[in-house]
């Protein structure tokens, strides 16, 4: 699992850590915007909360998680990417898991300092058919909403998480092969052409 701000990395890293383990990365962000692109209901409900930087309440994105959890791909294992993001989803995920038969590896937080990410945020741009365009989220004023909703609503999984003794912290500033790198090191996982341990 991968936790960390807004910012940090975490899209990025999750596209190249799962390809390295050959698992689908789960991103409930993605989901979320493909529901919104797509104008399905759950897409709908979501929209409102995301344009102001806040989280889609827990039912909605627990229910989505665990549908897609169940799909036959995530039967060898997954990456998660922004979920969970509140202890209420931690508590609820270890449940789903429990009835999936899986258990988290290893939680990875990516660290950057505030001052990065705001940097990262509003200079980021994303590729929409073929033009380059700034998430609705990423505007100043909602970028720093999403930083204080991270600060008090998903930091604190940090400790949840460390006292489960599952949590690994890598500093997320410099290259992404570097990043990517600590990631994989941090998680023990094996150097490429290696095969895994246990
Ligand atoms: P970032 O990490 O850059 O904020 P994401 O793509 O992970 O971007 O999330 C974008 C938005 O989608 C969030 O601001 C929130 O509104 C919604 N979202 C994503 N994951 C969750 C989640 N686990 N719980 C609630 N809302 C979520």
């Amino acid at each position: 699992m991968l936790l960390g701000p807004p910012g940090a990395g975490k899209g990025t890293q999750a596209q190249i850590i799962a390809g390295r383990f050959g698992v689908p990365a789960i991103s409930t962000g993605d989901i979320f915007r493909a529901n919104v692109s797509g104008q399905t209901e759950l897409g709908q409900q979501a929209k409102t909360y995301m344009d102001a930087g806040d989280l889609v309440p827990d039912e909605i994105t627990v229910a989505m998680v665990k549908d897609r959890l169940a799909e036959p791909d995530a039967k060898a294992g997954f990456l998660l990417d922004g979920f969970p993001r509140t202890i209420a989803q931690a508590e609820q995920l270890r449940e789903s898991l429990t009835e999936l038969g899986h258990q988290l590896d290893c939680v990875l937080e990516l660290v950057v300092d505030e001052d990065e990410l705001v940097r990262r945020l509003s200079g980021r741009r994303m590729l929409v058919d073929g033009e380059m365009v700034q998430r609705d989220d990423d505007k100043p004023e909602t970028v720093r909403h999403r930083l204080q909703v991270y600060r008090e609503q998903t930091a604190p999984l940090s400790g949840f998480y460390e006292t489960e003794g599952l949590l690994a912290r890598i500093d997320a500033i410099g290259e992404v092969d570097e990043v990517t790198a600590r990631a994989l090191a941090a998680c023990g996982a094996p150097e490429p052409g290696q095969p895994a341990a246990g």
